[in-house]
């Protein structure tokens, strides 16, 4: 049995049973939250007791929503390294720099514990197609679980996404339509036709087990930081599923007793040509408009409306964090930077936090003697063709 009480609405608080498969909050078409019995947790599980758990983002699982191991979907995502940057960090004067590097999870991106845990609990509740608009490597993802799993997938990306995800996606057998536009309008033709093809729509936040596997990145973080949280964790954020899942298990993790009551300031970094959140961020506003004509190489957060924006923001208030917007072009040299320095390829959306935190560092917000984290949510071998054509 799982220790699930029921799922809440984020915005409006209606509950909602974890018995059968939801969607969106039919009162205000709000995310869910996966509300868990965290004092029975709390009684039978001693965070020391995880030493000989399987490295996997799975050792968590009285706080993921399955009922027995049976369930599991698994190709081994989670648990991946916090790696210190010591020679970046140097040439920064900065002596406690890491980086969560997400590119070791499979197909390459982290978007893999989101739908590890979506695809276990589709198939659990018998669905047999699944159905996703994605930037790109979400559908990679959904694409690899789908097939791990034997379930049918259905898959709607820009035409422009990264010529990895579509050949990840045909190569695991998912069916692939590029739609002309962005993210929102591969998900409008998903809309539209899911009801009669009889899909399960496992986009993200309207599918409300992605943000469980997302969360444990942030019970990986305090664990892997002996039980700590670090001053400030910078990531790139387009629907924000990461942000929003750390903040949850922190609280999750608190009322364990296995953390105290600090929290780490959250950085929302986006693309200067694609930056909702930020706008919104620095007009104090609760929620933020939709951004025209979306423009970065780092597809993951080309996003320019995001149902989860309230949550982003209200997390940066009450993280005392910001949000910062950078250039495509510095994003490219940090990739070289971070390469060089360092031996490691990230994303595009990994660099951006580099550039993020050059700037926060400039101007003081960031301090030579705190923990910083940066997520590196991708490998950048997903992104060669996006990479050379920014080349130019
Ligand atoms: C999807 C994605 C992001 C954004 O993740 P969210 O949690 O949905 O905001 C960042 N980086 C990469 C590589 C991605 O694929
Ligand atoms: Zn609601």
């Amino acid at each position: 049995m799982s220790f699930v009480k029921h799922l809440e609405c984020s915005r409006c608080g209606k509950l909602f049973s974890h018995l059968q498969l939801q969607n969106l909050c039919t009162a205000c078409r709000s995310p869910l939250l996966v509300r868990y019995r965290l004092d029975e947790i709390r009684r039978g599980l001693k965070k020391s007791a995880l030493a000989d758990r399987p490295t996997d983002m799975w050792r968590y699982i009285e706080l993921m929503p399955v009922d027995d191991e049976e369930d599991i979907v698994t190709l081994g995502e989670g648990f991946t390294p916090l790696l210190p940057l010591h020679r970046l960090g140097a040439s920064l004067n900065l002596s406690r720099l890491f980086v969560k590097d997400e590119s070791l999870n499979p197909t390459g991106t982290f978007k893999a514990r989101g739908l590890s845990a979506a695809v276990s609990l589709a198939r659990k509740h018998g669905v047999k197609k699944l159905a996703i608009p994605s930037a790109g490597n979400a559908a990679g993802a959904l694409a690899a679980y789908g097939a791990h799993a034997g379930l049918e997938v259905f898959i709607f990306m820009p035409e422009d996404a990264p010529a990895a995800n579509v050949i990840e996606a045909h190569v695991t057998g998912a069916h692939v339509e590029l739609v002309p536009g962005f993210i929102n309008d591969a998900a409008r033709v998903l809309e539209e036709r899911k009801q009669q093809e009889s899909w399960f729509d496992v986009s993200t936040l309207k599918e409300p087990f992605r943000i469980e596997g997302k969360k444990t990145m942030g019970y990986e973080l305090s664990e892997q930081l002996h039980w700590k949280v670090p001053d400030v964790i910078l990531y790139p954020a387009g629907v924000g599923t990461g942000l929003i899942g750390m903040w949850k298990a922190f609280a999750e993790m608190e009322e364990l007793g296995w953390i105290g009551s600090k929290r780490p300031r959250m950085v929302v970094v986006q693309a200067q040509g694609c930056a909702p959140i930020v706008k919104a961020f620095e007009e104090k506003k609760d929620s933020a408009e939709p951004w025209p004509s979306p423009k970065t190489f780092a597809a993951g957060i080309r996003v320019p409306k995001a149902l989860g924006d309230f949550l982003m923001l209200r997390i940066l208030r009450e993280s005392k964090g910001t949000a910062v917007a950078v250039s495509d072009v510095l994003i490219l040299e940090s990739i070289y930077e971070v390469g060089s320095r360092e031996g490691l390829f990230f994303a595009p959306e990994g660099a951006a936090c580099v550039v993020a935190l050059k700037k926060l560092l400039q101007n003081g917000w960031i301090t030579p003697s705190e923990t910083v984290v940066l997520f590196n949510t991708g490998s950048g071998t997903k992104y060669l063709d996006l990479i050379e054509k920014a080349k130019g």
